[in-house]
């Protein structure tokens, strides 16, 4: 275009359009789910801009998205009145700058070809290019003009001024549409697209899309006389509908008495609401079925087949009022556990059905941050900064409440769990219920571990949801109560033992006499169990105790023998120490050990073995 600048995507964007625009994926209907959701996302933005500056809506005051195709020019248009992008919005989100999820969906795209979790990584805008060869985004925001960009995926794109007609504000994408994708172009297939990823967007979306009608049209049924007159009037007005005209005169025919009027068919076009913009989670959750709450999750989750393990909805009354509606995802964010630190939360706060923010810190424990849904505040001031409001008094009652919530659920999802593991026959939906929290705790086993060390408020409730190996049988997951339910009478402490592996474990010279005795020895092998094991000390008012240390308490029956075999042993005890000298604290007579003749242990205030290992490693 004329006076356009020419940029080249930044080297990573670049790849990932050339494998869209090449791909040959059957599935790319999703780039309509990415699209309206970032028109929807525009819409958040201006609508939140809106609370403290109400000029800002300016004379294009209805927040809408509006799809229509132009079929001689094969060219689909989706237009948002959003916040709409300036010329270095466009140059910069479009393009020049990636998104450090590009190179993870890249990488992720390899292993499984799979293009359907685009939007989870931030870059779903490029999905166009699945169905497009050239697309320009025309946008105008309050701060700038209008411009328009353009790419053909060639590695480049312009930006330049836009000479049409003016949006007032927002986007509008002309999506020129490739020869494999035509159906994209097709109104039926449209409808049943926009209406699927857009049952929960909280704009009104609208088609436009041609609708036959049954009109009356006066019929000339007057004698012959007239009837050339009557003929031609009646071809000007409807030329499209000539056969289901001559079916009716047919009709007509056969009747004695023809009426005055007659039916035709009519093609019409118009804009077509396909979403009734409800949100859902204001709604009370047994007006919500099964199938609206997985609809729901595939929204947030912005992926067709992701599903979730639980859904927590709920309403908080009392001195700080809101909604929320959470989703345990069945598997874990992308980057949720490689960068613990780093991974964003998905919660997305409203209030009073206002988005305000997906990025709250404050909502939710880092711990948690893999819940997806949506807190919705009565409470909240609505017209403020973001700054006041993260600082509100109420975000601390709303995140307390929604933990509290959250882990009671994990709780009757880990009970349904060891019940069924009790019953001899459990049903089909028993089974399925069980099976969930094995899941759940192989996804995010770790998050609860973390929650453990971060959240010292819940860390008993945390503690109920662990899932240990032991002794017993280490292929099977058991929980504390589980462990304690088993525990023999006169055991006092719950054992415990740190190491790489079971295997390692299974021939630790410390389970000799603990399993002789038929006491049950938990085994820990991830390195984060030792910093776990520092914080919790105890369970059920049982205290936890390493088996490699030095203070394990044995039955009363090894006491006397054991003050003999201290007399015996007094002087090679002495000779001993003195050899090894610094290099060990004490030596001593113990009745740790069933066969092994020696061991070294840690003391009860020292690192295990285990933590020195680890600590090593992660020094190097
Ligand atoms: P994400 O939506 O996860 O940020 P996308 O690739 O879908 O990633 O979009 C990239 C960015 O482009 C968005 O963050 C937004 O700033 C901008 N953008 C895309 N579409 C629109 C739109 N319709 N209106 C305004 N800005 C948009
Ligand atoms: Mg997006």
């Amino acid at each position: 275009k004329e006076g356009a600048e020419k940029f080249t995507f930044q080297a990573e964007v670049n790849r990932l359009m050339d494998i869209l625009i090449h791909s040959l994926y059957s599935n790319k209907e999703i780039f309509l789910r990415e699209l309206i959701s970032n028109a929807a996302d525009a819409l958040d933005k201006i609508r939140f801009l809106s609370l403290t500056d109400k000029d800002q809506l300016g004379d294009t005051p209805d927040l809408e998205i509006r799809v229509k195709v132009d079929h001689d020019n094969r060219i689909l248009t989706i237009r948002d009145t959003g916040v709409g992008m300036t010329r270095e919005d466009l140059v910069k989100n479009l393009g020049t700058i990636a998104k450090s999820g590009t190179s993870a969906f890249l990488e992720q795209m390899q292993k499984s070809n799979d293009i359907n979790l685009i939007g989870q990584f931030g870059v779903g805008f490029y999905s166009v290019y699945l169905v497009a060869d050239y697309v320009e985004v025309i946008s105008k925001h309050n701060d700038d003009k209008q411009w328009v960009w353009e790419s053909s995926a060639d590695g480049n794109f312009a930006v330049s001024e836009d000479k049409g007609d003016s949006l007032g504000r927002g986007t509008l994408l002309k999506i020129h549409v490739k020869e494999d994708a035509m159906e994209y172009l097709e109104e039926a297939k449209l409808k049943e697209l926009v209406a699927k990823y857009s049952e929960f967007i909280n704009f009104p979306i609208y088609l436009y899309s041609s609708k036959e009608v049954e009109k009356e049209v006066p019929v000339d049924d007057e004698p012959e006389e007239d009837a050339e007159e009557g003929t031609d009037a009646d071809k000007g007005d409807d030329e499209e509908s000539d056969d289901v005209e001559d079916a009716d005169e047919e009709e007509d025919e056969e009747e004695e008495d023809a009426p005055k009027t007659k039916k035709v068919k009519e093609t019409v076009w118009d804009w077509d609401l396909l979403n009734d913009n409800k949100a859902l989670w204001l709604r009370s959750p047994s007006d919500v079925s099964h199938e609206e709450y997985a609809n729901f999750y595939k929204a947030l989750a912005k992926s067709d087949y992701e599903k979730a393990a639980a859904h927590v909805h709920f309403r908080a009354e009392g001195d700080v009022e809101f909604r929320a509606l959470l989703y345990v995802p069945e598997r874990a964010p992308p980057n949720f556990l490689s960068d613990y630190y780093g991974h964003k939360p998905s919660l997305k706060l409203y209030v009073r059905r206002v988005f305000i923010s997906d990025d709250f810190e404050e909502l939710i424990p880092r711990y948690l941050s893999f819940l997806k849904g949506i807190v919705d505040s009565d409470t909240l001031p609505l017209s403020v900064s973001r700054e006041t409001l993260q600082a509100h008094s109420s975000l601390k009652v709303i995140k307390k409440k929604i933990v509290r919530k959250v882990l009671d659920t994990l709780k009757r999802l880990s009970d349904a769990e060891r019940d069924a593991a009790k019953n001899d026959s459990p049903d089909e939906e028993e089974k399925k219920e069980a099976e969930k929290f094995g899941t759940f705790w192989k996804e995010f086993g770790r998050a609860i571990k973390l929650g453990i060390i971060e959240d010292s408020a819940n860390r008993p409730r945390l503690a109920k949801l662990l899932r240990v190996r032991t002794s017993a049988d280490p292929e099977k997951l058991v929980s504390l109560d589980d462990y304690i339910s088993r525990m023999k009478e006169d055991q006092k402490q719950i054992f415990y033992l740190t190491g790489a592996s079971v295997e390692d474990l299974q021939k630790s010279v410390f389970l000799e006499k603990l399993i002789q005795k038929g006491y049950e020895v938990i085994f820990f092998t991830e390195p984060i169990d030792e910093y776990v094991m520092t914080h919790v000390t105890e369970y059920d008012d049982k205290k936890f105790q390493d088996a490699s240390k030095d203070d394990v308490k044995l039955g009363k029956d090894d006491k006397k023998g054991l003050k003999k075999l201290k007399e015996e042993f007094k002087d090679v005890l002495a000779w001993w120490k003195e050899l090894l000298g610094a290099a060990v604290g004490q030596v001593k007579v113990s009745n740790r050990l069933a066969t092994s003749p020696a061991i070294v242990l840690t003391s009860k205030y020292g690192w295990s073995a285990n933590m020195e290992r680890i600590m090593k490693s992660q020094a190097l």
